[in-house]
């Protein structure tokens, strides 16, 4: 494995086992969906995903995460943000209903190799201006995916997902205190993706970096705050949010 500082390149063996883990999160975060309608809780949908990921023969990135970084340890696999959550929500006792806003984080690691990735949905119908949202903000992904390309820098990543979210003209907070990331043989690996950029900064983009590019996006302030858990994410605004990766 060869290694720019500090940033793991993967073989093109590498990636495909990679590849492995991320249909793995990717099937997984397609049942919860399904799964996620009026009157479930968000810990029954993290009850379903975790004994999916011991069917897969992978083990869980997320359950606890943050033991080494003076957090709490994440004590679920998936993250569930509802509504005015932004992201790290913790699945709990709270019911669902019709016309939530619901984001998922999940990440798996299988034969050594990390998967992450969030999708938003609505439960049941989701108010025109939520669906809005959420699509803008998968569209942002998209186009950040679309940046990311040997010789590229990290700084055009961020401008294109900014540049998307800015071009919907519908005011939208662009979160700037997380980030996407490398990913590998550790979830988090440098470097960091803003979602915000200018083009041609950062780090060169090269053959065998990996990327999780993750926009998180709310409906009217990007000021957070983290609630007591340590780890729920929230708008100050109690506005509502969005968070595809
Ligand atoms: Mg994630
Ligand atoms: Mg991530």
């Amino acid at each position: 494995m060869r290694r720019r500082p500090g940033i793991e390149l993967k073989s093109a063996d590498q990636i495909r086992l990679m590849r492995v883990a991320g249909l793995v999160v990717a099937r997984i975060l397609d049942a919860v969906r399904e799964a996620a309608r009026p009157g479930i809780t968000t810990k029954e949908l993290d009850q379903l995903a975790c004994e999916q990921i011991a069917a897969a023969g992978a083990t869980s990135s997320f359950l606890d995460y943050g033991a080494g970084f003076g957090l709490p340890p994440f004590p679920a696999v998936t993250c569930i943000s509802v509504n005015s959550e932004v992201v790290h929500g913790i699945p709990g006792e709270r019911v669902l209903s019709a016309g939530d806003l619901v984001s998922v984080d999940f990440g798996v690691s299988k034969d050594g190799w990390h998967g992450d990735s969030a999708i938003t949905f609505g439960v049941g119908e989701l108010a025109p201006p939520d669906a809005a949202l959420s699509e803008t903000t998968r569209e942002a992904m998209w186009a950040g995916i679309s940046a990311a390309r040997i010789g590229a820098r990290i700084g055009d990543i961020g401008n294109a997902v900014e540049s998307c979210i800015r071009a919907s003209r519908a005011g939208f907070g662009i979160i700037a205190e997380y980030t996407g990331h490398g990913i590998g043989s550790q979830m988090h690996q440098p470097p960091d993706v803003p979602n915000l950029g200018r083009p041609g900064r950062g780090e060169l983009l090269v053959k065998g970096m990996c990327l999780a590019i993750e926009p998180m996006v709310t409906a009217g302030s990007a000021v957070t705050a983290t609630l007591e858990d340590e780890w729920t994410v929230v708008t100050r605004d109690g506005s509502r949010a969005a968070h595809w990766e």
